[in-house]
C-alpha cells in the first residue's frame, strides 16, 4: 500500500515522502487492513523499528475526536511529543507532571501524548478531557505483565472503555507469546508480524566463536586474559570493536549500573571516536551538567567514543548520551537493560554480555522479552544491512542460552493484579473516583479487566470482601456505612464457619475524605496511611521536635519512597545520626517493624534534609553512594509524598505545617538548582 491511499490529510501525506515513507512496511499494511483507520481496535504485536508509530498516527489521525498515547516512561513521552508535533496541522500536548491535576486544558488538543501513571490520576481527579477522547493508543502494552505498572494500565483501560464508551483503542506490543490474550480483551483485531525492515541475526559466542541462527559464524580475537571471569568482558570488547571498525556502532549491555561504568572504561583504551572533535564537545557539554565523579567518568569515556547509560545517570546526561549516539558520535554504550524499554537508539550490533542479574536475594536469568527487546535494537533501518545480536556465553552456558534465548519464544504477558498491593490501590481509586459505589459496581469494572479472562477460576468476590476490609482498617472505605471492617470481617470468616463472603450481597462502598485525598494524591493506601500514622504522631508532639527531619522522616518510610541500600560501613553511621536525632523522628527503632528499612529511611531523610541545606549533589554522592540521578529522583519523589501528606494534614484538620514548609523549601531549592529539572511526577 503507498503512502498517497491514506486517509490522511494531503500536508500529512507530503510529510511522510519527505521523511522517506512512500510504501507501508507489511505490518503497516495489514494494520490499515484490519480497519485502524476506520476505528476499529487493533491490538499490534511486531518487532521494534517495524513502524508502530506510524501505526499510532494513523488511528490518531483518522480518528472522530481528540486522540491519547499513552507511554510507560516520561523519557519516551518527550521523544514521541516531538515526533507527533511534527505532524503539520496537528496540535499536540504533553502530560507528566503534577499528579493531583486533572489538566484541563489538554481538551483542546488534537492529540495529548502522556505516561499511563498521569492518565490514571487525570481519571482520579476527574479529567474531564477523558471522556471526550476518540481513540486511545497503548504503548509498550506487553507492560501488562509488570508487577507496578502492569495493574494500572489496565485498570485505566478499563475505566476509560467505560468513561469513553465506544472509544477506538489501539495497543502496541512487543512480540509475546500471547498476543491474541490481550487482542480478545480488547476486543481488537490482533495484528502480528515477525517482519523486520533490517534482517537481524543472532548468536550466542561459545568461548571460541559466535555462531548465528542463519547458520554463519564469526570469528573472535580475544587478547588472553588471566582469569575466567574476564575473558567476557575481552569478548565482549573485540565484538564492540569489530562493529565499529566495520562501520557500525554498537550497544554492549551488562547487569548494573558498576558494570556498565566498568566496561566503558575498558573500551575507552581503545580509540574508538568516530569523530574526536565532536566527542571533546560532548565531554565538554557533560562536565557542565555536573561536577559529579560519575559525570567526569561519564566525559572521560565520551572522548573515547564510549557512552555509558543506566538509571544512576541524571536526566541530561542520560539524554545526551542517547542523542550523541544517535547522532554517531559516539561508538558504543554500555547500557544497563533500562536502555532496551526506553527510548529509540538502534545499533548495528547489539551485544548482551550479562545474562544474569541480582535480583537483590540471587542472581536470576533474565527473562527472554527483555533479551529479545535488547538484540530487537540491532539494525538501524536505512543505515545498517543488517543487524547482528550476540549473546556472550562460554563452554558451559553456550547451549542453554541458544536453547532459552535465541529458539524459543517470549514468555506470555501475565495479569498482576491479583497481587493485593494492587487491588487495594485500583479498589479504592474505582471507588473514591465514582466509578463503582459498590462491591457489585467493582467487580462488575474488574470483570473489563485483562485480568478477568485470564483467571476464570479466581474468586474475585473474595478477594475484593479482603482488600475492601484492609482499606476499612486503613479508615480509607466505608463498607456498608461502617468503616470499622465489617467486610474484613467477614473475609475472615470466610473459610470458616461464618457466611461465605462470595455468597452475600452486594454491600455498599465510599470512599471515606481520607480515601480520596490519597486517591486524589496518587499515592498508594499504605502510603497514605503511614502518612495519616505521622500526622498524627506530629501533632502530639512537642512544637520544638518538629523539624524538617520528622516530615522527611515519615515521607521517607512509605512504600511509595523507592529504596536504597546500606553499605556494611553506614550502617553504624546511619543509626549513630538517628540515634542523635532521636527526639525528632516519629518512629523510635525499637517500634520499626523492619529495621533495615527503618535505617534505609533515615538514610534517606538525611540526605536529602542535607540536599535542602545546600549540599552539592557531588558530595552527597560521595557520602552516600548513591548515583547522581538518584539524588535527583529522591528529591522528585519526596516533593511529591510531602505534598500528599499536607494534603493529608488538611483532611485531618490537623494543625501540621511542617509538611508544607520542607516542601516549599525543596520546590524552592530546586529551582535554584542549575540544570535541574525536578518536577512532582516521580519516575
Ligand atoms: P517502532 O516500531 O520501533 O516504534 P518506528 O515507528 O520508530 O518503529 O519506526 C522506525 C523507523 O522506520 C523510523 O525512522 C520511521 O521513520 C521508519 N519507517 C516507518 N515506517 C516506514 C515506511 N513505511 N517506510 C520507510 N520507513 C519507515
Amino acid at each position: 500500500m503507498h503512502v498517497s491511499d491514506l486517509p490522511v490529510p494531503a500536508a500529512v501525506r507530503e510529510h511522510y515522502r519527505a521523511s522517506g515513507i512512500e510504501e507501508l512496511y507489511p505490518p503497516q499494511a495489514a494494520a490499515v487492513d484490519a480497519g485502524i483507520t476506520e476505528g476499529e481496535n487493533v491490538v499490534a504485536a511486531i518487532p521494534t523499528a517495524s513502524g508502530k508509530t506510524l501505526i499510532a498516527e494513523l488511528a490518531m489521525l483518522t480518528a472522530d475526536g481528540p486522540a491519547l498515547y499513552a507511554v510507560p516512561l516520561r523519557a519516551l513521552a518527550r521523544e514521541k511529543y516531538e515526533s507527533f508535533a511534527e505532524l503539520p496541522g496537528v496540535s499536540v500536548g504533553i502530560s507528566t507532571g503534577d499528579f493531583d491535576s486533572p489538566d484541563e486544558e489538554l481538551g483542546e488538543e488534537d492529540v495529548v501524548v502522556a505516561t499511563a501513571e498521569k492518565v490514571d490520576s487525570a481519571i482520579r481527579n476527574g479529567a474531564s478531557w477523558v471522556e471526550d477522547l476518540a481513540c486511545v493508543v497503548v504503548d509498550e502494552v506487553h507492560l501488562l505483565g509488570r508487577e507496578r505498572r502492569g495493574p494500572t494500565l489496565e485498570v485505566t483501560l478499563a475505566t476509560l472503555q467505560r468513561r469513553a464508551p465506544g472509544v477506538q483503542i489501539v495497543a502496541l506490543s512487543a512480540t509475546v507469546d500471547n498476543p491474541e490474550d490481550v487482542a480478545s480483551w480488547l476486543d481488537a483485531e490482533l495484528v502480528e508480524s515477525t517482519w523486520r525492515p533490517v534482517s537481524l541475526r543472532t548468536g550466542v559466542y561459545d568461548g571460541d566463536d559466535v555462531t548465528f541462527d542463519d547458520g554463519s559464524t564469526l570469528g573472535v580475537d580475544v587478547r588472553d586474559v588471566g582469569p575466567d571471569e574476564e575473558r567476557d568482558t575481552e569478548a565482549t570488547a573485540s565484538l564492540v570493536e569489530g562493529a565499529i571498525d566495520s562501520g557500525g556502532q554498537c550497544l554492549a549491555f551488562v547487569r548494573s549500573r558498576r558494570e556498565a561504568e566498568s566496561l566503558a572504561a575498558r573500551l575507552a583504551e581503545a580509540e574508538l571516536a568516530p569523530d574526536a572533535a565532536a566527542a571533546g564537545d560532548l565531554a565538554e557539554e557533560i562536565r557542565g551538567v555536573d561536577g559529579t565523579a560519575t559525570g567526569r567518568r561519564l566525559a572521560a569515556a565520551v572522548e573515547s567514543g564510549v557512552g555509558f547509560h543506566h538509571a544512576g545517570l541524571v536526566d541530561e546526561h542520560r539524554a545526551l548520551v542517547e542523542s550523541a549516539f544517535r547522532d554517531r558520535e559516539l561508538g558504543v554504550i554500555c547500557a544497563t537493560p533500562t536502555l532496551a524499554a526506553g527510548v529509540n537508539v538502534p545499533a548495528r550490533r547489539v551485544v548482551v554480555r550479562d545474562l544474569e542479574r541480582y535480583t537483590g536475594e540471587e542472581m536470576s536469568k533474565l527473562p527472554v522479552l527483555e533479551v529479545h527487546q535488547m538484540c530487537g535494537r540491532a539494525g538501524r533501518p536505512h543505515l545498517d544491512p543488517y543487524g547482528e545480536a550476540v549473546l556472550v556465553g562460554d563452554e558451559r552456558t553456550a547451549e542453554d542460552l541458544w536453547d532459552r534465548y535465541v529458539d524459543a519464544g517470549p514468555e506470555a504477558v501475565e495479569s498482576q493484579l491479583a497481587a493485593r498491593e494492587a487491588l487495594r490501590t485500583h479498589v479504592l481509586s474505582v471507588v473514591a473516583s465514582g466509578f463503582a459505589d459498590s462491591t457489585a459496581g467493582v467487580l462488575d469494572l474488574l470483570d473489563a479487566t485483562f485480568f478477568a479472562p485470564q483467571s476464570p477460576d479466581v474468586d474475585l468476590s473474595g478477594l475484593l470482601a479482603t482488600v475492601a476490609g484492609e482499606l476499612a482498617e486503613m479508615e480509607l472505605l466505608d463498607v456498608d456505612g461502617d468503616a470499622g471492617g465489617a467486610a474484613s470481617a467477614d473475609a475472615e470468616r470466610g473459610r470458616g464457619d461464618g457466611p461465605d463472603p462470595r455468597a452475600t450481597a452486594s454491600r455498599a462502598l465510599a470512599a471515606t475524605d481520607l480515601g480520596e485525598t490519597v486517591s486524589r494524591q496518587y499515592v498508594r493506601p499504605e502510603t497514605g496511611a503511614r502518612l495519616i500514622e505521622g500526622v498524627r504522631t506530629i501533632e502530639s508532639m512537642a512544637d520544638a521536635d518538629v523539624t524538617a527531619l520528622t516530615a522527611l522522616g515519615v515521607v521517607c518510610a512509605t512504600p511509595d519512597m523507592r529504596g536504597t541500600y546500606l553499605g556494611n560501613r553506614e550502617r553504624a553511621d546511619v543509626y549513630r545520626y538517628a540515634s542523635r536525632h532521636a527526639a525528632e523522628f516519629t518512629t523510635a527503632p525499637e517500634e520499626a517493624e523492619d529495621f533495615e528499612a527503618w535505617l534505609c529511611a533515615v538514610k534517606l531523610a538525611r540526605l536529602v534534609f542535607e540536599w535542602s541545606e545546600g549540599a552539592s549533589i557531588e558530595a552527597l554522592v560521595d557520602r552516600y553512594r548513591v548515583g547522581p540521578g538518584d539524588v535527583e529522583s529522591h528529591v522528585e519523589r519526596v516533593v511529591w509524598l510531602l505534598g500528599a501528606g499536607d494534603a493529608l494534614a488538611g483532611t485531618l484538620g490537623a494543625d501540621v505545617d511542617v509538611f508544607d514548609r520542607v516542601r516549599r523549601r525543596l520546590a524552592d531549592s530546586v529551582e535554584d538548582a542549575p540544570g535541574d529539572e525536578i518536577g512532582r511526577q516521580p519516575r
